[in-house]
């Protein structure tokens, strides 16, 4: 079966992700379209020749038999809404960041996710379906460099703008990080810490910028996150991981070297969205796929999502106070601890 998905909130990603299950993914079909600004939402089904039904609000859409899964890509405090709503309506849920805005909504959701007594919602951390992540994961778990000690990564932008804010730096930057890194070493953030080196003249007077992160696990790895966003020169994502018996890193952008006027160099990307392009095919990919062979996604799960709103507490927390700030989970539900991501 072609698994019907309707979109709530038809802006930048939402578009994109219609375009891509149109265009470019197989086994899935938008056939429902909703977004607070209803002109948009016209527009989209006219732009990509959808057989779609624009929807006044999510609430209709989700109710709608022409709808298996819904695909919540509307701003971040609208999120947790749609998500239970989805979830009372038993469809499927694929939710961008963030699952909701706060650890308590992310909390509310996986334990209506439990009630209901099965998985049915994925959250868009797309870098797990990366593949230099991917290389990375495999080198790990096949135990190739041994334990791993310590990760040095981070996460460069050129430019910001005047609007974004210190916590920023976690909410909307370092969550990726935050998200991939505990999936890559299969550990648990137990405390974070966090610094301010010397402030580049680049950034605006209210921001701290460049930051650095030191997370630590319950089982001893020690992670530098550098995050610096008025780096001017690219938009870099770096990845070490550091074992016992060796080190991997993430590959450097796939680019063609040019020799020109006495040099020998490579180009570096300078927008966020071309990095990760085949990771969002893949994510959605793998979300209808495996929602079709085995009725429910094995993504990136809301406890997942829960993990990620609980650390970036933390992370603010810490930014404010100086201090080294303990994290705190709780148990793993029994729902979410079999979960493997399934397509590698
Ligand atoms: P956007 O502002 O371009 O689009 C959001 C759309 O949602 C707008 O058209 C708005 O009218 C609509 N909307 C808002 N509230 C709504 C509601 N209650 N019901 C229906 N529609 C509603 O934003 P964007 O850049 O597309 O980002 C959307 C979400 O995706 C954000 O949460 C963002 O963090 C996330 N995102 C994730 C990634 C990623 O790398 N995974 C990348 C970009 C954006």
């Amino acid at each position: 079966m072609t698994l019907k998905i309707g979109v709530i909130g038809t802006g930048a990603i939402g578009r994109e992700h219609i375009r891509r299950i149109t265009n470019n993914l197989s086994g899935g079909r938008i056939t429902a379209v909703t977004d607070v600004n209803q002109e948009a939402a016209k527009a989209v089904v006219e732009q990509f020749g959808l057989d779609a039904v624009v929807y006044p609000d999510d609430r209709t859409l989700i109710a709608s038999e022409q709808v298996d899964a819904i695909l919540v890509t509307s701003w971040g405090p609208a999120h947790q809404a749609s998500v239970m709503a989805g979830i009372e309506a038993a469809k499927y849920v694929f939710c961008e960041k963030p699952l909701a805005t706060t650890a308590e909504g992310c909390r509310s959701i996986v334990d209506a996710e439990i009630k209901f007594g099965r998985r049915l919602v994925q959250v868009g951390f797309m870098r797990r379906y990366d593949n230099g992540y991917i290389q990375l994961k495999e080198a790990i778990d096949s135990n190739y460099i041994g334990e791993p000690l310590m990760i040095r990564c981070a996460h460069r932008n050129p430019s910001v703008d005047e609007g974004y804010t210190t916590d920023m730096a976690i909410t909307d930057t370092l969550i990726h990080e935050i998200d991939v890194l505990h999936w890559l070493i299969n550990d648990d953030y137990s405390s974070v810490q966090v610094t301010y080196p010397k402030k580049t003249r680049h950034a605006s007077s209210h921001l701290r910028d460049p930051q650095l992160v030191t997370l630590e696990t319950a089982k001893g790895i020690v992670i530098s996150a550098e995050i610096f966003v008025n780096c001017k020169y690219g938009y870099d994502i770096q990845c070490e991981v550091i074992g016992e018996e060796g080190i991997v890193k993430l590959p450097e952008v796939a680019s063609i070297t040019y020799r020109k006027e006495a040099k020998l160099g490579v180009h570096l990307l300078m927008d966020w969205k071309q990095r990760f392009l085949d990771a969002y095919d893949r994510e959605l990919q793998d979300f209808i796929d495996s929602i079709r062979k085995h009725g429910q996604p094995q993504g990136p799960t809301s406890w997942d999502g829960y993990i990620a709103a609980v650390t970036a507490d933390a992370c603010v927390k810490a930014q404010e106070s100086g201090h080294r700030e303990t994290i705190v989970f709780g148990e793993k539900p029994e729902l979410y601890r079999d979960y493997e991501v399934s397509f590698h």
